[in-house]
Parts: C-alpha cells; sequence; structure tokens
C-alpha cells in the first residue's frame, strides 16, 4: 500500500511513525518470552484447591490453582504482559522506536527486576528482561514504513536504526482517517495472534508440564485410625 502520508482531510498534521506489532502482539510476546525463562502455571483450578486458604486472596488463589508457585506465576504472567508492551510507552516521550527499544533499555528492566524481587531473582530479572525484550525483536520483525526505518536496537553502543528484512507482522496504522483504518489494523492484529497464539500455547504446554513434575507429590490421604480393640 503506497504511503498516505500525515496528510488529513483539513491538511498537514504531525503524526506518529506506524508501530508494529499492536500491543495485544507485544503482550503475548511478552508473555511467551517470559514463560520460557520463568515456567508457566497450571491450568487454573476447577475443584478444591489444596492450600487456597481464607480472606481476600482465597479467590484468586483457587482461580489459579491454589499453590504458592502458581500464584507466583499468574501474577508473573500479568506482569509478562505488560512488559512485552511497555517499551511503547515512549509514544508519551516522542521518542519512539529509540531508547526504550533497545539492549540499553533490556539491562535497566534486568536491574529493576534485581532491586524489586527478593528470592530467586536471577530468574525472575531474566525472565523480566526477555518478556521486555521480546518487544524489540518483535518491532525488528514488523513491517515499518516512515524513516527512520526500524529501531535503534543497540543503543547505548550506536545510534543505527535495525529492521529485518523479511517482515512477519504488518505495520499499525494510526492513519484514522484513511478509509482502510479498520479493515487494515484488524487484518494487522489477526495475523498477530494467528502466528503467536499456537506459540503461546505450546509454550504454555510445554513450560506447565515442567512445573507440574516440578512440584512434589501429593501424599496419599491418611487412613483412618481405628478405635483399639478390647479384649
Ligand atoms: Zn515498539
Amino acid at each position: 500500500m503506497p504511503d498516505a502520508g500525515c496528510r488529513t482531510p483539513d491538511g498537514y498534521r504531525s503524526c506518529y511513525r506506524r508501530e508494529m506489532p499492536s500491543p495485544v502482539g507485544h503482550m503475548l510476546g511478552g508473555v511467551i518470552a517470559g514463560w520460557l525463562v520463568a515456567g508457566a502455571p497450571s491450568r487454573p483450578a476447577t475443584g478444591s484447591a489444596a492450600g487456597a486458604g481464607r480472606g481476600r486472596w482465597a479467590g484468586f488463589a483457587r482461580l489459579s490453582g491454589g499453590s504458592p508457585a502458581d500464584r507466583r506465576l499468574w501474577i508473573a504472567t500479568l506482569a509478562f504482559a505488560v512488559l512485552g508492551a511497555l517499551a511503547d510507552a515512549d509514544f508519551l516521550f516522542g521518542t519512539h522506536s529509540t531508547y526504550s527499544h533497545s539492549v540499553g533499555a533490556v539491562a535497566v528492566v534486568a536491574l529493576a527486576a534485581i532491586a524489586v524481587v527478593r528470592r530467586d531473582r536471577l530468574r525472575w530479572a531474566l525472565a523480566a528482561a526477555v518478556a521486555y525484550g521480546s518487544h524489540i525483536l518483535l518491532d525488528w520483525m514488523g513491517n515499518d514504513t516512515t524513516p527512520p526505518i526500524g529501531i535503534m536496537a543497540l543503543w547505548p553502543f550506536t545510534t543505527d536504526f535495525y529492521q529485518s528484512e523479511f517482515y512477519v507482522f504488518m505495520a499499525i496504522s494510526r492513519r484514522y482517517w484513511l478509509d482502510n483504518f479498520w479493515s487494515h489494523n484488524l487484518t494487522a492484529v489477526a495475523r498477530e495472534i494467528a502466528v503467536l497464539l499456537p506459540l503461546l500455547l505450546t509454550t504454555w504446554w510445554v513450560r506447565r508440564s515442567r512445573n507440574r513434575r516440578a512440584l512434589p507429590a501429593r501424599r496419599p490421604e491418611a487412613a483412618p485410625q481405628s478405635p483399639p480393640q478390647s479384649t
């Protein structure tokens, strides 16, 4: 599709560069990456939840499978989704696809995770860094159509912009005044889901299995004690 520029019906206006992919794709990518490192939670429990306890978190504990490990992983999954999309917050500062889309930003996220997490720091820091870094990988594989093309992936070592020569994801259009705005963007999001959802399900299946194997086996129910026989 030829680039229509940033012309509105009533004249030129400044416009952001196209974003690639959408937040949907980035959140899926963040969860996939985080699960690969940290493991995926088990399926939400449908029956009794051992260890769910009482109190304000009991409902969430039941929903998340009940075990403390699963609860941590469900909370981490939300964090991975946010981290996967976080780099595009640079839209707010007019620096899109630059510093926040770089290995330097990944290092900052890892250091922040080390500072925040109390236990198992290296594992969670690596998972957070990989979830955040998935954004850079997906953008690199996206179709950017407005110069400077690509992302400043290797900052602070260089301020050059990089983009893959093969496009997996379509550019998301912000040109709402064009006729194909909705059809184009819905097609782009559908393509992201078609590519990433199978990867997400596969990752969940593989990492959930490992997570389950890591859990201690349930102890057999204690047999009811019969009263002592009187002789
Ligand atoms: Zn981005």
